[in-house]
């Protein structure tokens, strides 16, 4: 029987009152793997540009890449459409559903480029829509077919260099929108077992578990981490007291910092992007109402406002400490305010690289008591108020302060971080571009 190979993008089924995509591809591989399909990858989990207007939650797309035999094409397409049309949320207005087949064993260069841009930065539909008519791929979009471009953005990304893993699992369909029911204690003791080889388990700040989201979604929680094996490992040490009804494993590049770009200066500076760039603190922090630290960063080029939000915890701890003439690196997107259209870059990260000595002038002591003495006034000089003793030409002490920060790198708290954030925990475990993705684990799913 001839083999074919393809690669299935979805992206844009799910609304903040319903469904999740990562689902529908679970609800996929529990058909499929019926119709002994073999699954050439873990299924895909792409986060995209998280700066999108458009997204949900945290624009992820997905992509299941698997051979099957050539007869069963149009089964597996129709069987895609039909659970797809199934579990979207298509009466909602923001939920525009799109799936991408893409016959090929090998993903051509130019949709890869594609995805590379739907990651930094924004790319549009009919982009979209050209790379499909050229490379004479089968499509399908619902609404107004804005999932298209998620779709084959998902497929361009096959995640050659550094990834990590999730595993998923979901709930039972009449235990919705109701409290998560999963052992608190199992998750700490979970994560204290398989650090640090899992990540965002806990948010140690707030002592809070965060693998559960909150909202009416399928997900009961997600467990990430360096290997598939980890990830299954760290799963038998969970302890939930609902019924999980389904679990998958997924290869992602969540945690990577692939969304952040380098940029050279700050008049290059573009909203929707997320980036790296260094400057020179030129405006003492401030903290305006909620408590957000806004500062500023200067170069040649230009100057910029930073923010660090309330919720990024230590970051904005950081933030508040800087003082003008500090060198920084900060990580994070750019946006632009609609008024006067200033540029501020929302941290996600802070690389103190050099720190100015701070400086204060205090009054000088009295040579008899050891006192500080008091000012009569600008240059009148000085009086104890203990012993009484003057000194006219006393002059006002430089004092270098304690600076109660370090050189080096601060990211936002766990509960604030972008899913593509890559958390400290990482950092030393990345993946290179060379590495082999590695034989697939026996059991990477259920059912
Ligand atoms: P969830 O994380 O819950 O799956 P979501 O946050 O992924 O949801 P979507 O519902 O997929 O959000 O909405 C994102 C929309 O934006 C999709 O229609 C997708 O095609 C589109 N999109 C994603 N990235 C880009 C981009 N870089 N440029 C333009 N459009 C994009």
């Amino acid at each position: 029987m001839k083999k074919r190979t393809i690669h299935i993008g979805i992206d844009d089924t799910d609304s903040t009152r319903k469904g999740c995509t990562t689902h529908i591809i679970a609800l996929l591989v529990e058909k499929f793997e019926k119709l002994n399909v073999k699954f050439l990858d873990y299924p895909n989990l792409i986060r995209l540009n998280p700066n999108v207007p458009w997204k949900t939650r945290g624009n992820g797309a997905l992509c299941l890449r698997i051979e099957y035999d050539s007869e069963i094409d149009d089964e597996i397409k129709q069987i895609t459409k039909k659970v797809v049309e199934t579990h979207s949320d298509l009466e909602f207005e923001n939920t525009n559903p799109g799936i991408v087949f893409l016959n090929k064993k090998d993903v051509p260069q130019d949709i890869k480029k594609f995805s590379k841009k739907a990651i930094e930065g924004i790319v549009s539909l009919k982009t979209a829509n050209k790379l499909i008519k050229k490379f004479e791929l089968d499509s399908i979009g619902f609404n107004n077919s804005r999932g298209i471009i998620g779709a084959l953005a998902a497929i361009g990304e096959e995640l050659d260099c550094d990834h990590t893993f999730e595993l998923i699992t979901y709930r039972e369909i009449n235990n919705l929108g109701k409290k998560r029911k999963v052992d608190k204690n199992s998750i700490f003791l979970m994560d204290k077992l398989t650090e640090p080889f899992t990540f965002n388990n806990i948010d140690l700040e707030k002592s809070r578990v965060i693998i559960t989201p909150r909202g009416p979604d399928p997900i009961l929680f997600g467990i990430r981490g360096e290997t598939a094996l980890i990830v299954k490992k760290a799963f038998s040490l969970v302890n939930s007291f609902e019924k999980i009804e389904k679990w998958v494993i997924f290869r992602t590049n969540q945690g990577t910092d692939v969304h952040l770009k380098k940029v050279e200066k700050l008049s290059l500076l573009k909203p929707f992007s997320s980036v790296i760039v260094k400057g020179t603190i030129s405006n003492n922090p401030y903290i305006i109402p909620l408590r957000h630290v806004i500062f500023s960063i200067k170069d040649k080029s230009g100057e910029v406002d930073c923010a660090a939000y309330e919720p990024t915890g230590l970051l904005r701890k950081a933030a508040r400490k800087l003082i003008v003439s500090d060198q920084v690196e900060v990580y994070g997107a750019v946006k632009q305010h609609k008024a006067g259209k200033v540029l501020t870059i929302n941290l996600e990260k802070i690389r103190i690289l050099n720190l100015s000595p701070k400086i204060e002038f205090q009054n000088p002591v009295c040579s008899n008591c050891e006192k500080r003495l008091k000012s009569l006034g600008k240059n009148k000089g000085f009086r104890c108020d203990k012993c009484h003793k003057k000194y006219q030409h006393k002059q006002k002490e430089e004092i270098i302060i304690n600076r109660e920060i370090k050189k080096g790198m601060y990211i936002t708290s766990a509960r604030s971080q972008r899913h593509l954030t890559k958390p400290f925990r990482r950092y030393g475990l990345e993946k290179t571009c060379y590495e082999k993705k590695g034989i697939m684990i026996d059991k990477w799913h259920n059912p």
